[in-house]
């Protein structure tokens, strides 16, 4: 176990022979929390989730590896948006015992937790995509039965600012780790993406999507731009927050 933890964070640029991953960086974190120090805090889980070896982490490993899968797919074809569903499909099929286990998400959360303190604020990027990839796994567990919420906290943790908010809220109960970042938070401005053109604006003079309430635009231009990518995501947000994930 040991030697494995060493092997990947050795070989976190090439583990598939291609850039550095979001599973590889995980893998490193995972490793080194759960090794060092006694005193550490766990924020609300526990140490014996954070070993690699854990059914929690290799979970949370299995996810990041989807998601690196996800990211390979190409990005110009039309059909990458089914694709990705379909390969989400399988690992929801997969997890579903997880999914409902409320120390499953706690882990998730807190892990996230690590991954933020150690990412100076998100200045790491590696650590920053594995923060928002495994927010998405943590959401879509915890707010599976509320539609209405997880349609909001996705839309929330698109942004830095929405990010560290939502890991306060889940975990305030338990530590006070997140209290730096939530001075930090506060000082962001309110901002949003623009989907169509990616970048940051003030969230209140974005446009929404009429048809999955979702997704922003900045102007008329980016959204009528971005349709055609937007069409699939937009009907399976739609039946998202209809039905239930
Ligand atoms: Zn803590
Ligand atoms: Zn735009
Ligand atoms: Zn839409």
């Amino acid at each position: 176990m040991g030697k494995k933890s060493r092997r990947n964070r050795k070989t976190g640029k090439d583990a598939t022979g291609a850039t550095a991953t979001a599973s590889a960086t995980a893998t490193a974190t995972a490793a080194s929390s759960a090794s060092s120090g006694t005193n550490q805090c766990f924020h609300g889980s526990t140490a014996d989730k954070f070993q690699p070896n854990s059914e929690y982490a290799k979970a949370a490993q299995g996810y990041l590896e989807m998601r690196d899968q996800v990211d390979l797919l190409n990005n110009q074809d039309g059909s990458r948006a089914q694709q990705e569903i379909a390969i989400e499909t399988i690992y929801f099929e997969d997890h579903k015992y997880l999914c409902t286990d409320p120390e499953f998400y706690r882990f998730i959360f807190a892990f996230c937790i690590k991954q933020y303190l150690a990412s100076n604020n998100f200045k790491d990027q590696l650590r920053r995509q594995v923060i928002q990839y495994l927010l998405l796994l943590g959401l879509r567990c915890r707010y599976s039965a509320t539609p209405d919420k997880l349609t909001k906290y996705l839309r929330d943790i698109e942004t830095e600012r929405g990010m560290i908010k939502f890991l306060v809220r889940e975990t305030a109960t338990y530590c006070d780790c997140m209290n730096e970042g939530k001075g930090i938070a506060k000082k962001m401005d309110k901002i949003a993406i623009c989907h169509g053109c990616q970048k940051e604006f003030p969230k209140a003079t974005l446009l929404i999507c009429t048809g999955c309430q979702y997704v922003r635009y900045h102007s008329r231009e980016c959204q009528i731009n971005h349709r055609p990518i937007h069409k699939d995501k937009c009907n399976s947000l739609r039946s998202r927050s209809e039905a239930k994930v």
